[in-house]
């Protein structure tokens, strides 16, 4: 069964002038739909059609190379539109706790995330992810996902060009700030947590 492009969880607009309408219709709707349908067509007859996104995942992980990219980048960008929110939300009382415990407060953890952002070599994904009660922050290059990777992850930043570029230019750590002092959906990441299994495709 084809997979569906999962649908932006607020309206286009929402996240400016952080990341605008423009950006968004592009992002979402051109370069997400892409990876959904190259997807699609590469499941389509297979073994992998009636799988979930997940299995699809960890199933071409080192042997299908153009069928992981296009999966793990269809999960990736879903958790990602999840990851954020009109205005940032607050992380449940035990997400602070834990906050407060792996990186000393939230402030250290935005500027963590901010910094780890803005160091990032090429294209890729900054993760806050948890694994044995611990929460750490995760760089994953190009497509890669943490969705099979034995991390829960607790959401997750585009660091690539096509994330930014319209709205900053070259000035990925203007995106950054934007969005982690303004956009971050900790609340999502507060659900992530308490569920303790990997948020699952939708
Ligand atoms: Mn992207």
């Amino acid at each position: 069964m084809a997979f569906q492009l999962s649908p932006l969880p607020y309206a286009a607009d929402a996240l400016a002038p952080a990341i605008s309408a423009e950006t968004l219709s592009f992002h979402h709707g051109k370069h997400h739909q892409t990876y959904v349908d190259k997807m699609n067509a590469a499941i389509e007859g297979t073994a992998h059609a009636d799988a979930s996104l997940e299995a699809i995942i960890a199933a071409s992980r080192g042997t299908n190379q153009g069928l992981f990219n296009n999966s793990a980048q269809t999960w990736n960008h879903a958790f990602y539109w999840h990851s954020m929110a009109p205005s940032s939300t607050a992380p449940s009382a035990d997400l602070a706790a834990k906050i407060d415990e792996a990186f000393g407060s939230l402030d250290a953890l935005k500027q963590q995330l901010k910094d780890r952002g803005a160091g990032h070599f090429a294209s890729g994904w900054v993760w806050l992810a948890e694994k044995g009660g611990k929460l750490s922050i995760e760089e994953t290059h190009d497509a890669d996902t943490l969705a099979d990777s034995g991390f829960n992850p607790l959401l997750v930043l585009d660091v690539w060009e096509h994330a930014y570029y319209l709205d900053h230019q070259n000035k990925r750590p203007s995106y950054l700030d934007a969005v982690v002092e303004g956009k971050l959906n900790l609340a999502f990441a507060s659900e992530n947590l308490a569920r303790g299994t990997v948020w699952t495709y939708a």
